[in-house]
């Protein structure tokens, strides 16, 4: 993906408080197209969140933030909003009802929520009993997961339990003891080896267990996870491989077994198209395994359902060019057209949307730190010119002045590249000792001064030659922001993924400022500059000047789909604060749930650090320098109590 060549203004653009408004904020961030309804901009310039369709429950973000840190609930904090939860669990509902009336389609619909997607319980919990009047199921992809939802679906055995991943002996023994328990678990067969396990469990428990078998479809692998389906996928079985399925549970007696077909075509499916094709084969195969004396009765056809990050409605990467309701429809005409075609009853279509079910119900709040202007240092052409010829300079600086004061709009790369190797040579005689540290300092701040004009005056070009696009993201600021990408968005470092970011608040008020951000950990990948933009990826984003004496908070929407579970520890930063935001009719929103997020010595405990061993340490180091005399008894008292409340303390600035 090429990073977008034609930029908006320079990064010191003049604010024109006059021209901008609200709705100026809502195009540049595109809040309307990526928000779905469920985040809009208000009047007064805040971010605010409509937790129903006609808007009548809407929450202020900033608001709440501000009311969190009242709270001693300081950012950085993930804000989870159950009831957009419950409106994408109704709208997935909903999509597939209308889609099954419209079709006369014989067959149920159940979305089953994947919970490697995000398994924090009070989510899975919330799924799990919002999803009962819809019928939803859970799908686990592990040992864990499975004993996990054994212990949450105590109450409703019913629902579907689908389980997928490696299994090995005692997975499959827990699905035999969840069965007897009475939960309607499938398990699926993902590759060969576990079919013998399986059929030996079976006998061993004398369970007639749920099987389902995943396909691997050759066809049509699409999209940045590719590689989750195919010939070469990890998961799945060949068309041989299912045969051989059939053939061995036909002969020991099982094949009424089989009751669901499975495919998981990969992850965020941007094309509609690819989604009909593939489940025009899945639905195939399902026909004539049907005909061939399988008792299926599901078609499960996977997650993948998309998340349109940028708002574009296309099938670039982090979009999609279809909708929930063209879903619904495409899945359940396809799958009748075929059933009707072979003269198979349509079976219950089975979904394992993860993404798309989750990803819009929370959002990760960050405070930001300070900012990095180079711009700072920048001369203005009076300043310059009251240099030039100044015979205390090198010769070097005179040709860089001139080239400030020439810069015209039809000169633009031509002065860029002059001041480049002005620089350049000034550089070389700086490194043999010819130009002392003073003017080599003087040079930069003259170099920037170009480049901050070139960039002002190149703001109309259209398109921008790439050399001056990449000037801008160069001469950006830096904004440092109270936050681990590596902790709080995964994504974002290891696959590139874009979410769309903006501030929360200011939001009537001119961003004059182009920024990229960086996060609070010592490593160089922990920024973040790449941003959303129409199917492009822009490299800063807007935002505003720093007020003294005043946070300013941005957002980061769209991360409640596996952004949680896949963060690390880098630099030991732990989990952030997680609140849940609910919203009462009398007295608006409250804190309905807080899961503090880790301590330092939680961190620590998790790679092994024994923390009272560390703070006797620090005891006795304490005790030794009051011996020593490098200490009074009163300061070693502060400094161990400091280091106590250091170790309960969060691992982010406070
Ligand atoms: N089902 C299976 C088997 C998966 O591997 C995945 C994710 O990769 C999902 C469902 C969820 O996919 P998504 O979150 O894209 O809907």
């Amino acid at each position: 993906m090429e990073t977008k060549t034609t930029q908006p203004s320079a990064p010191t653009a003049a604010p024109d408080p006059e021209s901008w408004s609200v709705a100026s904020s809502k195009e540049l961030y595109r809040t309307e197209d990526w928000g779905m309804g469920y985040f809009s901009i208000a009047d007064n310039g805040h971010l605010v969140v409509n937790l129903d369709p006609d808007r009548e429950r809407v929450v202020d973000l900033y608001e709440i933030v501000r009311g969190l840190d009242d709270r001693g609930i300081s950012s950085p904090v993930c804000i989870g909003f159950p009831d957009l939860l419950a409106a994408r669990m109704q709208e997935m509902s909903d999509a597939f009802s209308d889609a099954i009336e419209a079709n006369s389609y014989r067959g149920s619909y159940s979305a089953v929520y994947p919970i490697k997607v995000n398994q924090n319980r009070a989510l899975v919990k919330e799924i799990e009993t919002g999803g009962r009047t819809h019928g939803f199921g859970l799908e686990v992809g592990s040992k864990p997961e499975l004993l996990a939802v054994m212990g949450l679906t105590v109450d409703h055995p019913d629902r579907l339990i689908i389980c997928n991943g490696f299994k090995e002996e005692r997975y499959v023994r827990h699905i035999m003891l969840a069965t007897q328990l009475g939960r309607h678990v499938v398990a699926v067969i993902e590759n060969i080896n576990e079919l013998e396990i399986l059929i030996s469990n079976a006998a061993s428990f004398g369970v007639r267990p749920g099987i389902g078998i995943r396909l691997k479809l050759d066809s049509l692998a699409t999209g940045r996870w590719h590689g989750s389906t195919g010939d070469k996928a990890k998961f799945g079985l060949t068309i041989p491989g299912v045969l051989k399925v059939v053939r061995r549970l036909r002969e020991v007696g099982m094949l009424d077994c089989l009751e669901l077909l499975h495919c998981h075509m990969g992850s965020q499916l941007s094309n509609i198209q690819v989604i009909n094709e593939g489940i025009q084969d899945l639905a195939r195969v399902y026909t004539d395994l049907q005909k061939m004396g399988a008792a299926l009765t599901y078609l499960d056809i996977g997650g993948g359902l998309g998340v349109d990050y940028d708002g574009s409605q296309t099938n670039w990467d982090f979009s999609t060019n279809y909708n929930l309701a063209e879903y619904a429809e495409t899945a359940v005409y396809r799958i009748k057209t075929v059933c009707d075609e072979a003269g198979v009853p349509h079976p219950a279509i089975v979904t394992e949307a993860g993404r798309a079910m989750v990803s819009h119900h929370s959002l990760l709040v960050t405070d930001i730190l300070g900012v990095s202007r180079i711009d700072r240092h920048a001369l203005t052409d009076e300043q310059a010119e009251a240099e030039l010829g100044n015979e205390k300079h090198p010769r070097v600086v005179d040709e860089l002045i001139e080239n400030l004061l020439s810069v015209t709009p039809d000169r633009l790369l031509e002065s860029y590249h002059d001041a480049l190797q002005s620089r350049q040579d000034a550089l070389t005689r700086f490194r043999v000792g010819l130009i002392g540290l003073e003017d080599r300092g003087f040079v930069d701040q003259i170099f920037w001064s170009i480049c901050l004009k070139v960039i002002r005056l190149s703001s109309d070009l259209d398109p921008l030659p790439e050399e001056l696009a990449e000037l801008e993201q160069q001469m950006s600021d830096t904004y440092f922001c109270n936050m681990s990408v590596f902790q709080s968005l995964p994504d974002s470092w290891a696959i590139d993924q874009v979410f769309p970011i903006m501030p929360i608040h200011r939001l009537d008020e001119e961003p004059t400022r182009k920024a990229t951000l960086a996060d609070i950990t010592c490593d160089s990948d922990g920024k973040i500059d790449r941003f959303i933009e129409h199917e492009d990826v822009a490299p800063v984003l807007a935002l505003h000047p720093l007020r003294k004496d005043e946070r300013y908070y941005i957002g980061i929407f769209l991360t409640g789909a596996y952004q949680e579970t896949l963060g690390d520890l880098h630099n030991l930063f732990g989990d952030t604060h997680l609140v849940h935001i609910r919203y009462d009719d009398d007295e608006g929103w409250y804190v309905d749930e807080v899961i503090e997020g880790d301590s330092v010595g939680e961190v620590l405990g998790y790679l092994q650090y024994d923390v009272r061993e560390l703070f006797q340490a620090i005891r006795r180091d304490c005790e030794r320098s009051v011996r020593a005399k490098r200490l009074t008894a009163a300061e070693s008292r502060v400094l161990l109590a400091a280091y106590e409340s250091g170790l309960t303390g969060y691992t982010y600035l406070e």
